[in-house]
């Protein structure tokens, strides 16, 4: 569970800081502590921001430490489909990211959500690279007559015979609804082609227009704000995809952050729709950030 949010001692109206458990009293806020009404709360991309291949970028750690110690809340919103949130949960305190499962949002996490509030019941075929199951909670999983094709983050299993046979059932009638659209991720190895790629090809060959659910949906970002308990206006994205992080949350009233790390290129900032609200080099400055919009 996390820990309570206490008024801080000797801080200004409004400002919070967390209960630390290991000295038994109210942490000294950090200089750069936030208002609560200006940023109330972070939501922080993984993969590209925090880490690239599991393995911290420069700076992250200590970042991150200082906004966790400072109490700011924040969530962990990431279109991880290849492990768990309790894997992912493993990797990062690994990697030395004080962080714990119910902090983050995977897009398995958030599918689930989906499914069961819009198609209870549905029979599923899962195509996705790494064993989500767990996450998928009360998800029906078959392999035979689907009432949806599940599509989540690409890999081996992306082949001729499961994406010929996804053609098939889409043309029966089954739904497609996948987890993100990404097109590629960032890896130690370089850019690696993704399910979004993919997607596109099946679009159009069964005439279908998938329903997606993880970055940029608005229902990632509305789950994640509901769930710090604050306002749109309240909270601040950062993450290095320009369009399904950054832009996608300021659609949702959400200030957002773009980092020049992970997958960030810069002639893909450069044709962007629409200028982030603040482009960082890297999650080290988002401390520095947060003083500047709180002071
Ligand atoms: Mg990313």
């Amino acid at each position: 569970m996390p820990r309570p949010l206490l008024p801080g001692r000797g801080a200004p109206p409004g400002w919070l800081v967390r209960a630390d458990p290991m000295i038994g009293a109210v942490r000294r806020a950090r200089r750069y502590r936030v208002p609560m009404g200006r940023i109330g709360g972070v939501l922080i991309d993984i993969d590209g921001v925090l880490t690239v291949s599991w393995q911290p970028l420069p700076g992250a750690v200590p970042a991150f430490r200082q906004i966790r110690d400072a109490g700011v809340a924040l969530a962990l919103l990431t279109n991880t489909t290849s492990r768990t949130r309790a894997s992912i949960a493993g990797a990062l305190t690994e990697a030395g990211f004080p962080v714990h499962p119910e902090d983050i949002h995977t897009a398995p996490t958030v599918t689930a959500s989906y499914l069961a509030a819009h198609h209870p019941g549905a029979r599923c075929l899962l195509l996705n690279s790494g064993d989500i199951r767990e996450d998928l909670g009360n998800v029906t999983l078959v392999e035979d007559d689907p009432d949806v094709v599940l599509v989540g983050g690409a890999g081996e299993e992306f082949d001729y015979p499961a994406l010929n046979r996804i053609f098939g059932e889409l043309r029966r009638g089954a739904r497609l609804i996948a987890m993100h659209r990404n097109l590629y991720w960032r890896t130690s190895a370089g850019l690696r082609l993704d399910t979004g790629a993919f997607l596109v090809g099946l679009e159009h060959a069964a005439r279908v227009r998938a329903e997606v659910v993880g970055k940029p949906s608005a229902a990632f970002f509305d789950t994640a704000v509901a769930g710090l308990g604050i306002a749109p206006d309240q909270a601040l994205m950062i993450g290095d995809d320009i369009d399904a992080d950054v832009l996608a949350a300021q659609r949702r009233g959400i200030t957002g952050v773009l980092v020049r790390t992970g997958k960030y290129l810069p002639e893909t900032h450069a044709a962007a729709e629409a200028d982030p609200d603040h482009v960082l080099d890297s999650f080290a400055d988002l401390p520095a950030l947060l003083e500047r919009l709180g002071s």
